[in-house]
């Protein structure tokens, strides 16, 4: 069986070629994944022996919506989907002035072990093909009725840990026959692969990168992001340097606040400090309680805010939305593991 919708129309034409079918089928094909189609069978403009055809020899395995949670407060919209292999990863659904934005998971799990992130707790399961990452755009659109605008890979997984799936998501998404969203409405955060955020450099794409820094110290850092025990503060931000020179695209600095852990005062002054000189934008968040985690969220917002803004650091507070719902982070996947453990 292929996976035919992770295909951009150039290679489903060659693919439709190899079973004797004229390649405008591609178009026509390709066309009916973007309008949400689950079936070949509401393809109604392919011929009956040709849906057959592709039945037998390609998956369309639209997700199932798992859970929903809808939030009585601002309208954000949770999905659990379940895969067709009975793994389930998030997305979540955000209305904003400027747009419907929907957040996607990369992967089921994740690898990078961050302290303070549910995403994680597991471990890493698998990685998504471009055609699950693209599901998720599809099928919040299809179900909830709203279009959207805006992409953030920001769900469960590390975008970076799964390049070329991620890479030919960006194509299709992009593409004008797919769902034609601008690079400039697309933000990659990472939490800091540097020598794939060089490669990625190499790409020269106009999306926003954010980069999950959470803190400007080596030991604060390699406490909470294993990570970083490998590439460590200064050669991260060396990359995230070359990255701006290469793109002209100025990063955003993702900051959870960690009580006792990262809000200290000298910890905002060396921030300050090592992104002298560079173009970014710090995104301070308050930390969402995990469950499995003994961090807690700092009281110090506000303080850690000034403190940025008074040494020239451009700073602004994520607003949270959909907090009566799980939503961020792998939460609601993490939920229904530890429900599923339960009923065992
Ligand atoms: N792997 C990528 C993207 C997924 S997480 C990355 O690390 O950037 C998206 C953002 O949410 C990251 O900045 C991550 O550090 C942050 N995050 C994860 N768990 C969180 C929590 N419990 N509270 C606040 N932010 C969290």
């Amino acid at each position: 069986m292929t996976d035919i919708k992770s295909m951009l129309p150039e290679e489903l034409a060659a693919w439709l070629k190899g079973l004797g079918e004229p390649a405008f089928r591609a178009g026509q094909i390709f066309r009916w994944f973007y309008r949400g189609a689950a079936s070949f069978d509401e393809m109604t403009d392919l011929s009956k022996a040709l849906r057959e055809k592709l039945a037998r020899e390609a998956i369309l395995s639209p997700p199932e919506v798992a859970r929903k949670q809808v939030s009585a407060q601002d309208g954000t919209i949770k999905y659990l989907w379940r895969l067709a292999d009975g793994n389930c990863v998030e997305s979540v659904l955000m209305r904003y002035q400027h747009g419907n934005t929907v957040c996607i998971s990369c992967q089921v799990g994740c690898r990078m072990g961050c302290a303070f992130c549910a995403s994680t707790i597991a471990g890493k399961v698998r990685d998504l093909t471009p055609a699950e990452m693209l599901d998720q755009v599809l099928f919040t659109q299809l179900d909830s009725g709203a279009p959207v605008s805006n992409i953030v890979l920001m769900g469960i997984g590390e975008p970076l840990d799964n390049f070329d799936t991620v890479m030919r998501f960006l194509e299709l998404v992009n593409h004008p026959d797919g769902l034609n969203i601008g690079m400039r409405h697309i933000s990659l955060s990472t939490c800091g692969l540097a020598e794939q955020i060089d490669k990625l450099a190499g790409y020269r794409l106009q999306l926003t990168l954010s980069v999950s820094l959470h803190a400007p110290d080596d030991e604060t850092r390699s406490r909470i992001m294993p990570v970083n025990r490998a590439v460590g503060v200064e050669r991260l931000l060396d990359s995230c340097r070359r990255y701006f020179q290469t793109t002209g695209r100025r990063i955003s600095y993702e900051y959870a606040l960690i009580d006792g852990v990262n809000d200290a005062d000298w910890q905002a002054d060396l921030l300050a400090r090592r992104l002298r000189g560079m173009p970014a934008h710090v995104n301070l968040i308050g930390l969402n309680e995990v469950e499995e985690s003994p961090l807690r969220p700092s009281r110090r917002m506000a303080a850690f805010q000034k403190r940025l803004e008074d040494r020239g650091v451009t700073v602004t507070v994520r607003r949270k939305l959909g907090s009566d719902i799980d939503a961020s982070c792998g939460q609601l996947r993490r939920r229904a593991m530890r429900e599923a453990e339960r009923k065992i």
